[in-house]
């Protein structure tokens, strides 16, 4: 990953002091975020906002999920969608697999996409409830996608839900997520993703939890970490914080605080995208992303759900220093 053309002062893994100059962030409103919208979002809709999102100035966008039709309607026409998207070369595409059938209708259309992630649970509740699987079945089912998807030439990210809490189990030792993080690697997966699903984790833990899982999974060079809050409670964005902290520089996110988790209803909410990327620029952590246009995409989304969405940018607006800057001279 080389830094963003207009920034070339700062290339990716810079830090002061351990914490990262420059920042991944994945987008992953377009399958995070719509697939928790009750009201199906015709597809020509969802075209327009992702073909809006990749032209940001993102360079990781997950664009839609081969989950079975019949369980998540919303995402129904992910071949549609995969098929009209107009990506630029710079943004790589990915897509959610949840198992080998959904990997087969995926890789139909194979050169439409670069990157699948996988997921499983952290808790035998949550993933039953979720994929209707124990974790023994979804880890040796996993392991299989992955294999597969590597032989196909793609780059692979496992997901580890309620990485930092369960609604249904209570804690999660961090042990049994990183037993989980190293089989996913173990078959194939380049990135690991830990999701707090639910939005249960606090700064505190999250800052022992990526410094455990640095030293226990290796550096950056041999997997890549990544940060996945929901600000169900308000916290996602000291979370991410408290990530930097420790080095963490890779981030998914959702436009306009979308998203959340089909199980238990209501814990609805990825952390904002805008109100990343709002919190890194102003810290000096490059981003790549153009905050305006970013805004721009989510007030369109708010106009096509007709509701107003949860960030906060969206509804303050970015700082805008020049304006004060100009007023002094
Ligand atoms: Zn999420």
């Amino acid at each position: 990953m080389s830094a963003d053309p207009g920034t070339p002062e700062v290339s990716a893994g810079d830090t002061v002091d351990g914490f990262p100059l420059q920042a991944h962030i994945r987008e992953v409103g377009p399958r995070d975020g719509f697939q928790n919208e009750p009201e199906v979002i015709p597809t020509e809709t969802k075209v327009k906002l992702i073909n809006a999102l990749a032209r940001t100035g993102l360079r990781r966008l997950e664009i839609t999920s081969f989950v079975r039709p019949d369980v998540i309607p919303q995402l129904a026409d992910a071949a549609e969608v995969l098929q009209a998207v107009d990506i630029p070369e710079e943004v790589s595409r990915s897509v959610l697999i949840p198992n080998e059938r959904g990997l087969e209708r995926a890789l139909e259309l194979r050169d439409r996409f670069d990157e699948i992630n996988v997921f499983m649970s952290a808790s035998e509740t949550h993933n039953q409830r979720n994929v209707n699987r124990s974790m023994a079945d979804s880890l040796t089912a996993l392991e299989r996608v992955l294999g597969r998807a590597r032989e196909a030439g793609l780059r692979c990210e496992g997901v580890i839900s309620v990485a930092f809490g369960c609604p249904y189990e209570g804690a999660v030792p961090p042990e049994r997520v990183f037993e989980i993080a190293d089989r996913l690697v173990a078959a194939g997966a380049q990135e690991i993703g830990f999701g707090d699903t639910t939005g249960m984790a606090n700064p505190r833990q999250v800052k022992q939890f990526f410094q455990a899982a640095r030293a226990r999974l290796g550096g950056a060079d041999q997997v890549e970490l990544t940060a996945h809050f929901h600000n169900t409670r308000g916290q996602g964005l000291a979370n991410v914080y408290a990530a930097l902290e420790v080095g963490i520089d890779s981030f998914e996110s959702s436009f306009g605080e979308l998203g959340g988790c089909p199980v238990p209803a209501g814990a609805t909410g990825n952390v904002a995208t805008e109100d990343v990327v709002s919190m890194l620029h102003e810290m000096g952590v490059q981003t790549g992303i153009d905050l305006r246009e970013l805004l721009r995409v989510s007030r369109a989304m708010q106009y096509h759900l007709g509701r107003p969405l949860g960030s906060h940018t969206l509804v303050a607006g970015p700082i805008d220093w020049h304006r004060w800057a100009h007023q002094e001279s």
